[in-house]
């Protein structure tokens, strides 16, 4: 097994290696539960989710952790604002937030850790801070890291802290990005605020010093890779260095992998630009998961991806590409022996594809390498070209390729089925979902029914019925392509 990943810490691309005898660890920094995520997020998650399914095709055994940051200063406001305790507040979006994985085909890590379950172990993590003199006690009852105490500040994010000054500090998690602070560890409660009572006084912690005792507890006080979205370098992932290091005097994380943002339209994602979408936004205007998933795939994660509804269609059109061929391989029957040409184009897109991934987790260029094989075969196939032996191993091809990046198995009407009953349950369908709403009323079974009826019907020459039969599917939006393997349906 290979892998040579980019690591930040060290600004060189380097093999990512388990310890000795003990499985990959892995921390990778999740959501913050007070909203649905938005395609951003699932930028960095599906990007994880590539490199933990290649590792797992490589046959190396895993032990990955994401947290769910359940309690913060958005939360808190925001469960205050409902009325509701923050247990209550961030359940729903924790369920959403897991469905949304699934809806993405993203695989579940071995641990999800949540921060509210963790308490006693960031205090403790604290108090070893303090009695090493790298924190301290505010006059408000709060404690924060003493930054000057740790020298190695800043080595993570390259950032120069000449001009720091000694003893500044700040409450709020995400500061700002050109200084460095003494940042808060534990941070006392104001009167009526919601708390817990602990051996350094009412209070709730800060998010850094969650996953810095999230990940020891689960990992241990090195692990191997930490994993987020680029914005989360500084100041999030040099604080939780700082604090792992200063408690451990070892190596906290030995590699570091960040995934760097998605634009929309070349612009920052946000709400007061109209430029902000959920998932579910997605799924409601009629775009299927598999397209979304593979959408985000497109670049490799050192890159900027930028989001379009070009490239949406593009995506969608792409994946479906990718089905069609192998349903023509499944259903197709094709002349006895091998065309060798072929064969040896198979086993180059596959050598390809396994070493565009290991070289830095290059999915755009392990992409290129199956759409080669599928533009070669597919013009071999028209020719006639096209020997039965040469399926199996394409197909073997193929089934690799989803292994990691998960478009092919259609999920998709499931899907958008189940953000169907949910915008009906919230409330959110609109004028825009109704044709949608209409397509959806029949099942994908109802449809594969009708598609058989209608071959049926043209094969025994009863054509009025099946042209009765498709035009009941067009009224509902399903598009009919016929071929010579038998006809194929899908959605507008
Ligand atoms: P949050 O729920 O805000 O804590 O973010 C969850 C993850 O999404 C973090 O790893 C962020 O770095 C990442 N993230 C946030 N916005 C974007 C974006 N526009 N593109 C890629 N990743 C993002
Ligand atoms: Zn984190």
């Amino acid at each position: 097994m290979s892998l040579r990943l980019y690591n930040t810490l060290s600004g060189q691309i380097e093999e990512l290696t388990p310890q000795p005898g003990r499985p990959l660890s892995i921390y990778a920094c999740g959501p913050t539960v007070y909203d649905y995520g938005h395609i951003g997020n699932f930028r960095t998650f599906v990007q994880v989710d590539i490199l933990r399914r290649f590792l797992k095709l490589q046959g190396m055994p895993l032990r990955h952790v994401m947290n769910i940051t359940d309690v913060d200063d958005k939360i808190m406001a925001r469960a205050a604002a409902a009325g509701q305790s923050i247990g209550d507040y961030t359940a729903k979006y924790e369920a959403a937030f897991l469905e949304d994985l699934n809806a993405l085909a993203i695989e579940q890590p071995e641990f999800l850790a949540r921060a509210t379950e963790h308490i006693p172990q960031m205090v403790g993590l604290i108090e070893k801070l303090v009695e090493r003199g790298c924190a301290y006690r505010g006059e408000n009852g709060s404690y924060y890291f003493r930054i000057a105490s740790f020298p190695g500040y800043g080595k993570l994010s390259k950032k120069d802290l000449a001009g720091m000054e000694d003893g500044a500090r700040v409450d709020v998690d995400e500061y700002d990005k050109d200084s460095a602070r003494d940042f808060a560890l534990w941070k006392a409660a104001k009167p009526g605020e919601f708390h817990w009572n602990t051996p350094l006084g009412p209070g709730r912690p800060g998010w850094h010093i969650e996953c810095s005792a999230m990940a020891t507890e689960y990992l241990g006080e090195t692990f191997d890779l930490h994993t987020g979205g680029e914005d989360l370098m500084f100041p999030h992932h040099e604080n939780e260095i700082a604090q792992s290091e200063s408690a451990s005097g070892k190596t906290f994380a030995r590699h570091w992998m960040h995934i760097r943002f998605l634009l929309v339209e070349g612009k920052k994602m946000s709400k007061s630009l109209g430029n902000f979408y959920t998932l579910r936004d997605l799924l409601l205007r009629g775009y299927k998961a598999s397209a979304i998933r593979f959408l985000l795939t497109a670049v490799p994660y050192r890159n900027q991806l930028n989001f379009t509804f070009e490239g949406l269609t593009e995506s969608t059109n792409a994946v479906e590409r990718l089905r069609t061929f192998i349903e023509r391989l499944r259903k197709g029957e094709f002349p006895a022996g091998v065309n060798a040409a072929i064969l040896e184009a198979t086993e180059r897109a596959g050598k390809n594809f396994i070493a565009s991934l290991e070289d830095d987790l290059n999915t755009a260029e392990a992409r290129a390498a199956i759409f080669e094989l599928v533009r070669l075969a597919n013009s071999s196939a028209d020719r006639g070209e096209l020997r039965q032996d040469n399926v199996a191993p394409i197909l073997e091809v193929l089934a690799k390729f989803d292994q990691v990046f998960a478009v092919l198995e259609d999920h998709d009407d499931a899907v958008t089925r189940f953000a169907l009953d949910w915008a009906a349950k919230e409330n959110r369908l609109t004028e825009a979902t109704t044709e949608l709403v209409a397509g959806y009323s029949l099942s994908a079974e109802a449809i594969d029914k009708l598609v058989e009826e209608r071959t049926k019907a043209r094969k025994s020459k009863d054509f009025a019925r099946a042209d009765a039969i498709r035009k009941e599917l067009a009224e509902k939006g399903i598009l009919l392509e016929d071929s010579a393997d038998g006809a194929r349906w899908r959605r507008k």
